[in-house]
């Protein structure tokens, strides 16, 4: 009898949560950030571009990088005008890099879960809310800028790893309002990564991955920050199979590490803690 009743309140409870995600003030906050996230994505599709002439953003007009043609406005609205071209230039018909649309939708969506993570996931005082919100931003750009960065020439830029880590702690103190959370988080982060870099000099990985490591610690918290090293190793390391099984990477082939350091991290902030309480359910600890 005591498990029908418990089972009809979270029956409702599932109920009242539902309607609560669909309210319209709910859905308002999701467009806006939505829309908010696409604009942050098409910006940081200019940054990550030019990152390395970045006086050039503010003295050119966008140009195609094939035909050098300047884009209207209109082909620069972001996603749609990927779309509306069929993501090729109007003027010379050569591919646009599914960069864009890439950068400009994934922007999107961690801006609309920041947003839900922050204003209706957690109960947390408006100035705490807004400074981690705004520190979020900041922190998912550059991390995101890092992210292609890495990729594209095996290097993370100093400026950009400091802006990731300035951010993460802002956004941590904010969000968790425990600064032992935020301290732990980054210690349990970079300690194990610092380990692997200083005594093989960066055979495995860079010193830029130890900033990062740190910034995402940071970002995440304890005990987040053990699932985001889990998660960064076993898809770093499954990727790492892949390119080695198909011929394309050999063991001491560098391969860029913060993008899977990024992918992890965003695994944590959003289940790590589900993943923790999960894990420790099926040690029958929870
Ligand atoms: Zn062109």
């Amino acid at each position: 009898m005591l498990k029908k009743e418990s089972a009809a309140a979270t029956t409702s409870e599932t109920v009242a949560a539902t309607a609560f995600i669909f309210t319209i003030e709910v859905m308002e906050g999701v467009a806006i950030a939505f829309v908010f996230g696409l604009i942050w994505g098409s910006f940081l599709n200019v940054v990550i571009v030019r990152f390395d002439d970045w006086l050039s953003i503010l003295k050119d007009r966008s140009h195609c990088p094939k035909c050098k043609a300047k884009l209207p406005w209109y082909d620069l609205v972001p996603l749609f005008s990927f779309v509306a071209l069929r993501g090729k230039c109007r003027q010379c018909q050569k591919p646009i890099s599914w960069q864009y649309p890439i950068v400009e939708l994934s922007t999107a969506a961690l801006v609309v879960a920041g947003y839900y993570l922050i204003f209706l996931l957690n109960d947390l005082a408006l100035l705490n809310a807004v400074v981690a919100m705004i520190a979020y931003l900041a922190a998912l750009g550059a991390l995101i800028v890092i992210f292609f960065h890495d990729l594209y020439e095996m290097l993370v830029p100093e400026l950009l790893s400091y802006i990731a880590l300035g951010a993460a702690i802002i956004f941590s103190l904010a969000f968790f309002a425990d600064w032992r959370t935020t301290l732990y988080g980054g210690l349990a982060a970079v300690v194990p990564i610092a380990l692997l870099v200083y005594p093989t000099k960066g055979v495995w990985m860079g010193e830029g991955d130890v900033k990062i490591a740190a910034a995402i610690g940071f970002l995440v918290g304890w005990p987040a920050a053990i699932v985001f090293l889990i998660a960064a190793f076993v898809i770093g390391g499954f990727f790492g199979a892949v390119l080695m099984l198909s011929g394309q990477a050999k063991l001491k082939t560098a391969v860029p590490f913060a993008p899977f350091l990024i992918i992890g991290g965003l695994i944590a902030l959003f289940w790590g803690t589900h993943l923790i309480t999960w894990y420790m359910g099926i040690l029958g600890y929870a």
